[in-house]
């Protein structure tokens, strides 16, 4: 799953020993030019973690930053930056400041100028890196020297990547078994689980949800205010539903209505 424009893609596989050279500082001449005319998808945890930045409720941050479309390869909903809603910039740049988010910022803007693909295979997640060298960034002139290990410990990718791994698990699985098809209702569950947290809290504990599931109570704890760990209980709650893993126990037979898993993936 690649998800940079192509054209500006190296053809070369990185490993995490590779070394290039970088620097982005205010100074350089192209300041926050790679903040607009792009596609930045958002994973789970970029929607988490700006939607909390922000204080927004998770609908409302979506319905004003974002779009959504399904992904070519699983039919699953992605949500991208809706840039071309605001003159192709980034919604949260500024000219002088730049990123009014830097600390939250997604992992496609951490991981710039290296890009992250990820691939399946029989061992499972197999994560690779690319350099992506846009004509306007003159970041590689300078002389700050990295390897990509080392660039992914400075720009602090490692708990972005450890929260995405389902969520990708699940869309490269999803291409793999059988291609993308489109079933409005298990795309809309899809979606409310992955981006729209609050939602799925509500999903969870004002439905049939725990009349139908067996979850232990120190999980119902943990989820009731914690975001994080809800985004991790909906991985499994997905997991189940998509039948990549058995996470949980169900424990009466399904029937119509807001509980019930018998949506087709
Ligand atoms: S989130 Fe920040 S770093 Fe990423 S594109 Fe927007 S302004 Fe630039
Ligand atoms: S284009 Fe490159 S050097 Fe310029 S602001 Fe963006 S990342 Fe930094």
């Amino acid at each position: 799953m690649v998800d940079m424009n192509m054209r500006v893609v190296e053809p070369r596989k990185l490993t995490t020993e590779s070394r290039f050279k970088f620097r982005c500082h205010p100074g350089v001449a192209c300041f926050t030019e790679c903040c607009g005319k792009t596609t930045i998808i958002l994973t789970p945890y970029d929607i988490l973690r700006l939607k909390t930045r922000l204080n927004m409720k998770a609908a409302d941050f979506l319905a004003q930053y974002t779009r959504m479309e399904l992904h070519d390869k699983s039919g699953l909903p992605m949500v991208i930056m809706d840039m071309p809603r605001f003159e192709n910039r980034c919604p949260f740049v500024r000219p002088v400041t730049g990123c009014t988010v830097y600390s939250d910022r997604p992992a496609t803007c951490r991981y710039y100028p290296i890009g992250q693909g990820t691939l399946i295979t029989e061992e499972g997640l197999d994560e690779f890196y690319f350099y992506v060298r846009e004509e306007h960034c003159r970041g590689y002139e300078e002389q700050d020297e990295w390897t990509v290990a080392t660039w992914r410990q400075d720009q602090g990718v490692d708990r972005y990547d450890e929260m995405n791994r389902d969520w990708k698990l699940m869309m490269l699985r999803r291409a793999e078994n059988g291609g993308p098809f489109t079933d409005d209702r298990g795309n809309r569950l899809f979606a409310m689980v992955m981006y729209d947290l609050d939602q799925f809290r509500n999903f969870v504990f004002k439905s049939r949800f725990l009349n139908t599931f067996h979850v232990d109570d120190d999980v119902k704890e943990r989820i009731w205010d914690d975001d994080e760990e809800l985004l991790k209980f909906g991985y499994q709650y997905l997991k189940s539903a998509l039948k990549i893993e058995d996470t949980l126990e169900v424990k009466q037979p399904l029937g119509p209505g807001p509980g019930a898993t018998t949506m087709t993936f």
